[in-house]
Order: structure tokens, then sequence, then C-alpha cells
């Protein structure tokens, strides 16, 4: 029987500062670190490159860890030769053989009784023909995919054992439900290698530990569940995993699905997804319901969390409309009035480990699932800016509060061009919700200059006025560009250049109010006509 270690095998795709493109073992991320270094993964799907990540992060948090904060400082810049990590490494390499006939890694341990199913069935599918993000051309159209290499093969089960989405009565979800979000720390280019990304999203040996899982839990097939017989889930026999039933370890190698791949009958040719010659070619798989159901509390630190009323966590996914600085609250500061809290491992850059030179940024992704399907990938890049303790509260409030009003901005354009567009827009359920994706795009560079603004203004000890009003400006100047550029492509039997002009001035006026400006604590006009005029002149007439 074919044989295929994961600790031992080339299979991971890196390229390194000189622009070299190579296939490497897990141990080998920090070899030539000096001369020229591993600088990124290189895989053929962007969900590939976020799968991997993570299998190297929970390898090394989970045989590697650092022991305090001292080494994992020392480590940051000085990482521990491939051979030491190799050492590290082989202490679990029997958990991470693909094939063979005893346990198999993130596979069912007994053979399954079922039929063979194509292989593109372990890939998350994609939308083919969705063109708004430049990243859904990377995915490929289900039946398109008959064989492919063993690299793939394996970073396509880790994906799916880490992302699994809802897939029918009794198959389960990841631990973090259907195409979870994950939100890592990324240096500068001071700290721009693949080891760096690494190490800066494991956490101290000890500190992880108490996060989540029962720590007493130590037996190898509670960390890899695929070493013991599966705890299946079926309604009446089977059993729940809750974070009692499990070594903490287990967050980045839980096994909801439960899969066997067939390698009795590989072929030779060209993996459909990588391009690669193999004479290992994978096209058959089997699978079965009811594998591992992940219940409670469970946190893994890469994810944020919302806390219901309950206070049980609820990993957050990505949504339609892609992932932007309106996220900012939530993933890189606790969002009170939301219940949003930033994954543990931006806590604890946050609160130990950042340093004032560090120009570091949240590389958040992951799918936007719609159910079964996943309708896109998702991935974006925000600053983490260092701020004295003492400023925190001001300008978590500030950030906020433009936040906020960017999310009324946006509202506003959204029902100006309906305005324009239709002669009776309250009817139409047209979806026009592109149009945020715009809007958040197109000013999310004036966003990141105003958050530098405002740190440098507070630390000076400037109320950050300019800041905000300069905000304002530019969220204005982005409605109109954007409003102008789609008012007249609504349908054309209800098109009125006047209602136009309406809408347009509205929109410029709605902006500008006072309602706007009291949320950017920017002065308000008095007007004659505002209630507390209304009310003192009342009174006068009153008296
Ligand atoms: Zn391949």
């Amino acid at each position: 029987m074919i044989q295929f270690n994961l600790i031992d095998e080339k299979w991971i795709p890196v390229r390194r500062h000189d622009g070299s493109e190579i296939m490497i073992t897990p141990w080998e991320v920090t070899k030539e670190f000096a001369d020229n270094p591993i600088v990124s993964l290189n895989a053929p799907r962007p969900d590939f490159n976020g799968a991997l990540i993570q299998f190297l992060i929970g390898l090394v948090q989970t045989v590697a860890a650092p022991t305090n904060r001292i080494e994992w400082r020392q480590k940051l810049n000085d990482p521990p030769e491939p051979e030491e990590l190799k050492a590290a490494f082989m202490t679990v390499h029997d958990a991470f053989e693909l094939g063979g006939d005893g346990p198999r890694f993130m596979q069912d341990l007994e053979k399954l009784e079922t039929e063979d199913r194509h292989i593109d069935g372990l890939l998350i599918d994609m939308p083919g023909n969705s063109t708004r993000e430049k990243n859904t051309d990377h995915f490929i159209k289900r039946n398109t995919v008959t064989c492919i290499c063993f690299s793939c093969c394996a970073t396509a089960l880790f994906a799916m054992q880490t992302n699994a989405p809802a897939g029918g009565a009794g198959f389960r979800t990841s631990l973090r439900g259907g195409g979870p979000l994950s939100t890592l720390i990324v240096g500068d280019e001071r700290h721009n290698t693949l080891w760096h990304l690494l190490w800066l999203n494991v956490l101290q040996g000890d500190q992880f530990l108490r996060s989540c899982g029962n720590a007493l839990r130590t037996a190898k097939a509670d960390s890899f569940p695929w070493l013991a017989g599966t705890r299946t889930s079926e309604s009446k026999t089977g059993t729940d995993t809750t974070p009692e039933d499990a070594y903490p370890t287990m967050v980045f190698w839980g096994m909801p699905r439960r899969i066997r791949l067939n390698l009795d009958s590989l072929n030779a040719g060209m993996c459909e997804i990588c391009g690669k010659q193999s004479n290992l070619l994978v096209n058959r798989y089997q699978d079965k319901n009811y594998g591992m159901n992940f219940a409670g509390a469970w946190l893994h630190p890469l994810s944020p969390y919302s806390y219901n009323k309950d206070g049980l966590p609820l990993p957050i996914h990505a949504q339609p409309g892609g992932v932007s600085y309106r996220h900012w609250l939530g993933f890189v500061q606790e969002d009170s009035s939301n219940q949003r809290v930033p994954a543990f491992i931006v806590h604890e850059f946050r609160e130990s480990r950042q340093q004032r030179d560090w120009q570091f940024r949240l590389w958040a992704f992951g799918y936007d699932m719609d159910n079964m399907k996943a309708r896109c990938w998702y991935e974006a890049k925000m600053p983490l800016l260092q701020i004295e303790t003492s400023l925190r509260e001001d300008y978590k409030h500030y950030v906020s509060s433009m936040i906020t009003a960017a999310v009324e901005i946006s509202a506003n354009v959204k029902s100006a061009v309906k305005k324009a567009w239709f002669r009776h827009p309250g009817d139409k359920n047209g979806d026009i919700s592109f149009l945020d994706n715009i809007f958040w795009q197109n000013t999310e560079s004036a966003f990141y200059e105003a958050l530098h603004g405002l740190k440098t203004a507070l630390e000076s000890s400037n109320d950050a006025m300019e800041n905000r009003k300069e905000w304002l400006d530019s969220l204005c100047r982005e409605a109109l560009k954007i409003f102008d550029f789609q008012a007249w492509e609504g349908p054309i039997e209800d098109a009125d250049p006047k209602r136009v002009v309406i809408a347009r001035s509205e929109l410029a006026k709605f902006n500008r109010s006072n309602k706007i400006k009291a949320l950017l604590d920017l002065p308000v006009e008095q007007k004659p006509n505002d209630t507390a005029a209304k009310k003192a002149h009342r009174r006068k007439t009153l008296r």
C-alpha cells in the first residue's frame, strides 16, 4: 500500500525570496533563512494557501510552541534550524501518514463500505461564473477535476476538514462551523518570511493549553482523532464532541467528515489542480455521514467570535459583500455593542507582543458560504496600529464613529441611486448591494490614512477634529462620485433627469446632516427649526 508521510515528503508549495518556486517538507520552512528565505506559500488556489498556513501553524503550536515570552521573541528573527523542527515534528510522525494500512491523516481508521466518489467532491466548490472577486477564477467548476496529485490531495483533505460546510443529512460542519473566517497577524517588510507569518500566529504553549479544550486528555487520539475509531454522531447511538472531550490542539485537527482516500487505483498524468506531472494521481475517495459533531464552547485561536445571549461563543463567518475595514471593529478591537471579540491571537499580539516600530497587519480570509456551496473566497489585510494604553479608549471611540459614519453614508448612496433609478423606489427590490462593495473599496485607502492621522493627532494631544472633517469630506466626495457614475444606469422606462438631480442634491445634503456630524463629534449647525429652537420658541409664546 502506497505511503506518503506529510512530515517526510516535500509536498508544501512555496516561493523563496529570489522568486524560485519549490516544494518543501514542513520542517524545511526555515531552510536558508539568512540568505534566501522562504517568503510565501505558493498553492494553486487561494483557499489552499489559507489551509496550508493553518496546517503549519497547527503543527508548530502542537509540538514546537514557545514556552515563554522570551523564547517567542528570540525565535521570531532567529528561528529554529530545520533539523530542530524536524526532531519536534517527528514526535507526531505516525499521525501524519496519508496512505498505508495503519491510521491515515484526517481519514477514518476503518475502510468505509460506501460507494466511490469522484475526487472533486473533496474540493470546496465555487460557482464558476462569478467575476465579483479576482480570486474566483482560481476555483474550478465541478466535474472538471478528475485526478489530483498527493500534494493537492493532502491540502484539499485538510481544507475540507478545517472548513467543512453543511453537506446534507449528518454531514457535519467544521469545529468553527461551515467555512469559518480566520484572522492572522502578518509582519512588515522586516518580518516578511513564511517563518514570521507562522510564528506570529503561534501562542505560548501554556497560554494555548488554557484557551480551550481539556489539557488532561493527553492521549494522542485526543489531539489527532484519526488515530482511534471515529466518535460518530448518529442521533441515537452517536455522541457529540465538546472541549471537555479533547486535548486543546484538537482545534487544529478536527475531523467532522468521515473520509477514506482510495489509493488502490492511482493513475499517471497531470494533476488537474496544480498542473504538475505525477505517477500518483488520486481520483476516488469514499465518505460517510455522522462524523465528529463539535458541540459546546469551542474557541479557535485564529478566529474572531461573537457571543449569543447565553454567553456561547459563535465563530464569525464572512458575509456577502466581503471583508473590509468596516470589520475593523470585531477583528482588531472589541466591538462591545455587537458582542464581538477579535481572535485570541490578535488579543495576544495587541496586549503583549506588539512593538512601537512594527507596521504589522491583520490578514482576514474565509469563504462566503451559501449553505453547502461557497459563493466566494474573500481576503483582506488591515493595519494593526500600536496605540498607547492611555489613548486607546479615545482612539477606539473615534475609529468606531468613523466606521459608523461610513455605514450611514453608504446607505445614503444606495437609497439615492434607487431614487434616481425608479419612479417608485420603495416598490423595487433590485439588488444594489454591489454598491456597498464599491463604496468600501473606494474609501479604504482614505480610511487607513485617516487612522494614521488620528493616531498622530491623539499622540500629540490634539482632538483630531481636522482628521474627522477630512474623513467626512472624503466620504462625501466618494458618495457623489459613485452616484454620478451609477445614476444614469437605471431602467430606461423609468428614467427622469429631474429625479436624478433631486436625488443628487438630497444625497449631498444628507451626507452632511447633523446626524452624521454628531456621529463624528463635529460641530452641528443650529437651525431655527431645530427641536430645541422650537421648544424655546414655544416657551416664549406660552409665557
Ligand atoms: Zn497538484
